[in-house]
C-alpha cells in the first residue's frame, strides 16, 4: 500500500465522527467502532477497485486513485457503498425499484424483497398502480379487494420493524397513477393515517393530464387488469386535491410519467413505473442504481485573484467517478438474482454534484439569480459530457451494457455507453454532512443552525464559508452567529454588509420560482432526475403550490416535491428557534 497516499487523512468534524461512528465505520462483535474514516475509504477503495483485475487493469492503481479522491472528499458513493462494501452483506446501491403484481403471492413475494433491501440500507420504489381497486372481486375466493392503499400499510409495517435492526431508517416511496380508481383515497391517504410513516407518496401524471388539468375537463378512470373505463374525474378537481395535501403536509409529490418514459433508455424492456424513494431515480422494476457525487465546493481555484471553477481537475474526477460506479456494479451483491440480471443488464449509474450553493459563495453569485441559474447549466452540462465520455472509454475497455441492442442508444455509433444512464442528482443528506458540504443542489438550509443528527445529539454549524467572509470582513461574533442561528437567515440584519447579504442567501430567502428554475437547469443536462425540494413559507397559499407544479411541468423537471416550513412534525435540519 502506498503510505503516500494513506498520508491524505479525511478533513472529518466532530459532528460527522459521530453519524459515521453510528452508521458507518466497521466495529467489532462487542460493538466497538475498529475503523478511522480513512481506513473506511481504504476498505472501499480497495473493495471496488478489485473489480478492475477482470479488465486487465492493476487494482491497486486504482484503490489508490480511488481512495484519493474519497479522502479528499471530492467523490463520495451512496452510503451502502460506503457502509457495506468489504463486509458479508456487500450490497453498495441506495436505489431500487420492485414490482408490485396484482396478487397475494406477489405482493408479499415484494414485501419480503423490500425487507432485504432496507436491511441493507437501499431505498425502495414502488408503483401500485397495477393493483386491482378497493371493492373489486377476488376471484379465488368471491370476496372483495381491499386495494392499494391498504397493501402499503403492509409495507410500512414491514419497514418499521427492520429498521430497528437495519442499517438505516428504511425508506419507500409509493406511486399511483392518476387514472388509477383509487388515486383520491390515494391522495388523502398519509392525511388518513399515521400507518405511512415510512412512504413518501407521489401521483403519476400523465401529458394528457396536465394539460386537462389546466382547462377542467374530465379524464377517464381505467382498471388496471384490463384496461377498461370504470368512471371519470375532473382533472382540475383531482389537482387542487393535491396540491391541498401537499401543502398540507409536503404528500403527495408529483411525478410526470410521460417525460420520464420519453428519456427511458430501455423502452423495449418495459415502462418505467416509480422511482426511489427520494424521486431523483426513476427505475425499471427490478431495477437497481448506486448513484454518487462530485462535491463542487472542491474545485474552486484562484486564477487571476478571481476565484474560478477548476474544470480541468473536475473532469478527471468525474472519469474516475464514472470508472468507481461502473465497478461498484460488478462488485454489489444484490438481495434477489432477478435484479442482479437487471442491474448488470442495463449498468445504470447516477453520478451528480454536491457543494453547488458552497460554489455559489465562493463565486459570490446568489442563488436567485439568472448568473446562478446559467452556472447550474453549465457545470451540470460539463458533469454530463464529461461521464458520457467516461462511460464510452469504458465501453472501448469493457464493452457496451448488455441489454445495448435492445436500447435507444442500438444504432448510434457516437453513443455506444458502458451504462444506459450516466446522471443522477441525489439528495446527498449524509454524503453532504460526510463532505462537509451543502447538499446535492439545494440552497443552504441556514447559514448558522443547530444540526440534530440521528435524532438526539445536537450542534451548533456556521457555514465555513460565511465564518471565512464573516471573520475576514471583521463582523464574525458567536452572538451573531447565535442570533442568526434562531432565523437561519441574514436577510434584514443590517449590521452585515449588503453585499454579503446579496451572496449569503438561504432557502428561505430563495422564491419558489427561482427553486424550480434551478431544478430546471439541471434536470436538462441529466440522465435521470433531480432530487430538489421547493421550500415554502409557512404563509404560502395553495395557489403557490399549484404554481409550482405547472411550472415544473412547463420547464422540463420529471417530477417535483415542495415542503411548506413547519408543515411536518419532524424536520432532520431546524433552525434553532423551532426545535
Ligand atoms: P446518502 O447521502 O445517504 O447517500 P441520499 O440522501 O443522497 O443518501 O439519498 C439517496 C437515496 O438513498 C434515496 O433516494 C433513497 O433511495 C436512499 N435512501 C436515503 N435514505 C435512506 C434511508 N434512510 N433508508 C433507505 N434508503 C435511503
Amino acid at each position: 500500500m502506498t503510505e503516500a497516499v494513506l498520508a491524505i487523512e479525511p478533513e472529518i468534524s466532530e459532528a460527522t465522527l459521530t453519524v459515521l461512528k453510528r452508521r458507518y465505520l466497521q466495529k467489532d462483535k462487542r460493538g466497538r467502532v475498529v475503523e478511522t474514516p480513512g481506513q473506511m475509504f481504504m476498505r472501499v477503495a480497495s473493495y471496488i477497485a478489485a473489480a478492475e483485475k477482470a479488465h486487465g487493469n492493476d487494482p491497486g492503481v486504482y484503490r489508490d486513485l480511488f481512495y484519493g479522491i474519497m479522502a479528499r472528499l471530492e467523490f463520495l458513493p451512496n452510503s451502502p457503498t460506503l457502509m457495506n462494501a468489504g463486509t458479508d452483506l456487500g450490497q453498495l446501491a441506495a436505489c431500487f425499484v420492485l414490482p408490485v403484481e396484482d396478487s397475494i403471492s406477489g405482493i408479499f413475494e415484494t414485501v419480503k424483497n423490500a425487507a432485504l433491501i432496507h436491511k441493507s440500507g437501499g431505498g425502495t420504489g414502488f408503483s401500485f398502480s397495477r393493483l386491482r381497486p378497493k371493492d373489486s372481486r377476488v376471484g379465488s375466493t368471491g370476496g372483495v379487494a381491499s386495494g392499494p392503499v391498504s397493501f402499503m400499510k403492509i409495507f410500512n409495517v414491514a419497514t418499521e420493524q427492520v429498521k430497528q435492526g437495519g442499517t438505516r431508517r428504511g425508506a419507500n416511496m409509493a406511486v399511483l397513477r392518476v387514472d388509477h380508481p383509487d388515486i383520491m383515497e390515494f391522495i388523502l391517504c398519509k392525511q388518513a393515517s399515521a400507518d405511512l410513516n415510512n412512504f413518501n407518496i407521489s401521483v403519476g401524471v400523465t401529458d394528457e393530464f396536465m394539460v386537462k388539468a389546466r382547462t377542467g375537463l374530465p379524464y377517464n378512470l381505467v382498471d388496471p387488469r384490463d384496461g377498461r373505463v370504470v368512471g371519470t374525474l375532473n382533472a382540475t378537481d383531482v389537482f387542487e386535491a393535491m396540491v391541498k395535501q401537499a401543502w398540507h403536509n409536503g404528500d403527495p409529490g408529483i411525478i410526470f410519467l410521460d417525460r420520464i418514459n420519453q428519456d427511458n433508455p430501455t423502452p423495449l424492456l418495459g415502462e418505467i413505473e416509480s422511482t426511489n424513494p427520494c424521486g431523483e431515480q426513476p427505475l425499471l422494476p427490478m431495477e437497481a442504481c448506486n448513484l454518487g457525487s462530485v462535491n463542487l465546493a472542491k474545485f474552486v481555484v484562484e486564477k487571476k485573484g478571481k476565484p474560478t471553477i477548476d474544470y480541468a481537475s473536475l473532469g478527471k474526477t468525474i472519469a474516475l467517478a464514472v470508472r468507481f460506479l461502473d465497478d461498484t456494479i460488478d462488485r454489489s451483491i444484490y438481495p434477489l438474482d432477478e435484479i442482479t440480471a437487471m442491474v448488470r443488464g442495463n449498468r445504470k449509474i447516477g453520478l451528480g454534484v454536491m457543494g453547488f450553493a458552497d460554489l455559489l459563495f465562493a463565486l459570490e453569485l446568489p442563488y436567485n439569480s439568472d448568473r446562478a441559474v446559467a452556472l447550474a447549466e453549465e457545470v451540470m452540462a460539463f458533469v454530463q459530457s464529461e461521464a458520457r465520455k467516461a462511460s464510452r472509454a469504458l465501453a472501448q475497455e469493457r464493452g457496451v451494457f448488455e441489454n445495448f441492442d435492445k436500447s435507444v442508444f442500438r444504432n448510434d455509433k457516437d453513443r455506444r455507453f458502458r451504462n444506459a444512464t450516466v446522471t443522477t442528482i441525489a439528495p446527498t443528506g449524509t454524503l453532504s454532512i460526510i463532505a462537509g458540504s451543502s447538499s446535492g443542489i439545494e440552497p443552504l438550509f441556514a447559514l448558522s443552525f443547530i444540526r440534530t443528527i440521528m435524532d438526539n445529539e445536537t450542534f451548533l454549524e456556521v457555514n465555513p464559508h460565511f465564518m471565512a467572509v464573516a471573520q475576514a470582513q471583521g463582523f464574525y461574533s458567536e452572538a451573531l452567529m447565535e442570533k442568526i442561528a434562531k432565523t437561519g437567515t441574514i436577510k434584514g440584519m443590517t449590521e452585515i454588509p449588503e453585499s454579503v447579504r446579496k451572496v449569503f442567501v438561504t432557502a428561505h430567502d430563495v422564491s419558489p420560482a427561482w427553486h424550480v428554475k434551478m431544478q430546471a437547469a439541471f434536470q436538462k443536462h441529466t440522465d435521470n432526475a433531480v432530487s430538489k425540494t421547493v421550500n415554502l413559507p409557512r404563509d404560502a397559499t395553495e395557489h403557490d403550490v399549484a404554481e409550482i407544479y405547472t411550472s415544473a411541468f412547463d420547464f422540463g423537471c420529471k417530477g417535483v416535491t415542495i415542503y411548506r416550513d413547519g408543515s411536518k412534525a419532524n424536520q432532520v435540519l431546524s433552525i434553532s428557534g423551532a426545535t
